[in-house]
């Protein structure tokens, strides 16, 4: 879409008609500006008005009629107005000013460049006038525009004083180069390395928001690269930083694996965006190829001969679940979903390694269940080897074990496997009261079953449990 038609996009001239009727300069700022210029979607819309952005907003949800839904946050003086897919946000323009121990300022009204000058990059700053007389116009006091073009990431003021009053403006700027592709300029870059132990004032939501948004982005490595850079990593997951440099003993090394990390990330994110359609539940298996590997530094060891990571899966795992509680990450599904990936992404690899038994593969159909394909993308992307000739190799022996995968799948429906025969059936069978003994005879079966010495069927299952009991004298 061209730029023309979108700032005249019928929503824009309502905008700027009902501010014409009350009287008010009224712009669109920020983002949607921004993104305007770089021919990129937009979804929420920032409006500021010199004067009352709670009263535009209620004109404007009146003019837009059914269907449109007004929130006022009196104590901001911001009011929000939804209709379908479309999101405006209104506020006064103001002007802040901060105090040492707070991200949140003392506000004041004050006029548009005032309100300009308090945002946090000068791209982010732009703003068009919506009303009639100059409609269309661009205010860039700070440049904003040169910088856009050249791919800049630059304060509008001195960018200590804005780095130091709200902290979070460093995560955003290490976002919006992750996502925008573009470069923090060098002075920008500097304030950031120096004002870097700020951070701590910033709420863990607030940093883990951030995050998440740099993780869903093309290339989430340059964040996190970004993010150690500036000397922010440290602060926000010292666990990752470990992950850097190499040993070397009697002239052997492994590998950086932090470095090997952030290729399995970027080729997660490239496998998942090859796929299409972008989805919130891509977002965990990115943290878990983030923290595939997290376990290592605690279980290195020099063998004599090589260095080993003898159960870094399991401790792995283990580390998931401090790291997404001090990160305030969800303590729910999504986490027990990334402690799964993290803790069986080496068993497809000892599957190749040993011959493929059937055995070995309903195992892993079992445990992984239904994210076993998430498994898969995860184990192709952590094939980092330089030699191609070894890359191509383990490509082609992970496509083995899937297509080993299909085959079991259809015939024994393992991977979400229910016992055909339950706890309550055993009991009746075998007139046994519950006891560790009933919960022994069910994991015989489960364990019959995924070595191939019966079906996944129920009199199968019953046959072979009688068959049990009788050698138990049970019966
Ligand atoms: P996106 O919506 O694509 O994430 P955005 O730039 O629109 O990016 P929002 O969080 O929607 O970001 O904020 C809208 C605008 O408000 C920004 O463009 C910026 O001008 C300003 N802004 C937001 N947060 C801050 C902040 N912490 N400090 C200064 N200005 C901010
Ligand atoms: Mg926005």
């Amino acid at each position: 879409m061209i730029l023309e038609e979108k700032i005249n996009e019928p929503i824009m001239r309502l905008i700027g008609e009902q501010a014409d009727k009350l009287g008010l300069p009224c712009f669109v700022v920020g983002g949607w500006v921004r993104d305007l210029f770089l021919r990129r979607e937009s979804k929420d819309i920032d409006v500021v008005v010199v004067g009352s952005g709670i009263d535009l907003a209620e004109s404007v949800a009146k003019a837009l009629g059914r269907g449109a839904h007004l929130s006022v946050f009196k104590t901001y003086g911001t009011a929000q107005v939804k209709k379908g897919d479309l999101e405006l946000e209104f506020v006064g323009a103001r002007k802040e000013s901060y105090r040492k121990e707070s991200r949140n300022p003392i506000v004041e009204n004050g006029t548009l460049e005032e309100d300009q000058k308090r945002r946090d990059f000068t791209v982010n700053a732009l703003a068009i006038c919506l009303n009639k007389e100059h409609y269309g116009k661009l205010l860039d006091p700070f440049d904003g525009l040169v910088d856009l073009q050249n791919k800049i990431l630059r304060t509008p003021c001195d960018p200590d004083i804005t780095f130091s009053d709200d902290p979070l403006r460093m995560m955003r700027g290490v976002r919006f180069a992750c996502k925008l592709g573009f470069e923090l300029d060098a002075s920008t870059f500097e304030a950031i390395q120096r004002n870097r132990a700020r951070i701590e004032i910033i709420t863990k939501e607030r940093i883990a928001e951030e995050l998440n948004k740099i993780m869903l982005s093309s290339k989430p490595s340059v964040g996190w690269v970004l993010l150690d850079k500036v000397g922010l990593l440290s602060y926000i997951l010292p666990e990752l930083k470990a992950l850097q440099g190499i040993e070397v003993k009697e002239y052997v090394g492994h590998k950086d694996i932090f470095l090997h990390t952030m290729q399995v990330l970027d080729n997660v994110a490239k496998a998942q965006d090859e796929q299409g359609e972008k989805k919130e539940s891509y977002l965990w298996l990115r943290w878990a190829a983030l923290l595939h590997d997290i376990g290592k530094p605690k279980t290195k060891q020099w063998s004599g001969k090589t260095w080993t990571f003898h159960n870094h899966n399991y401790i792995g795992m283990k580390m998931v679940g401090s790291i997404f509680k001090k990160l305030k990450l969800p303590q729910n599904e999504k986490m027990d979903y990334v402690k799964k990936m993290v803790d069986l992404h080496m068993r497809p690899i000892s599957l190749v390694e040993d011959t493929v038994t059937d055995s070995a593969v309903r195992r892993l159909l079992f445990e992984a269940g239904d994210d076993v394909e998430d498994l898969m993308m995860l184990c192709h992307a952590d094939i980092t080897s330089k030699n191609a000739q070894k890359v191509e190799k383990y490509h082609q022996n992970f496509v083995l074990v899937q297509q080993k995968m299909v085959e079991l799948e259809e015939r024994d429906r393992i991977r979400n496997f229910q016992p055909p025969v339950d706890g309550q059936e055993i009991m009746e069978l075998l007139h046994l009261p519950p006891s560790p003994v009933v919960g022994e005879l069910k994991t015989a079966i489960k364990d019959a079953i995924l070595d191939g010495i019966i079906p996944n069927e129920h009199e199968a299952a019953k046959a072979y449990l009688m068959q049990l009991a009788k050698e138990k004298q049970l019966l």
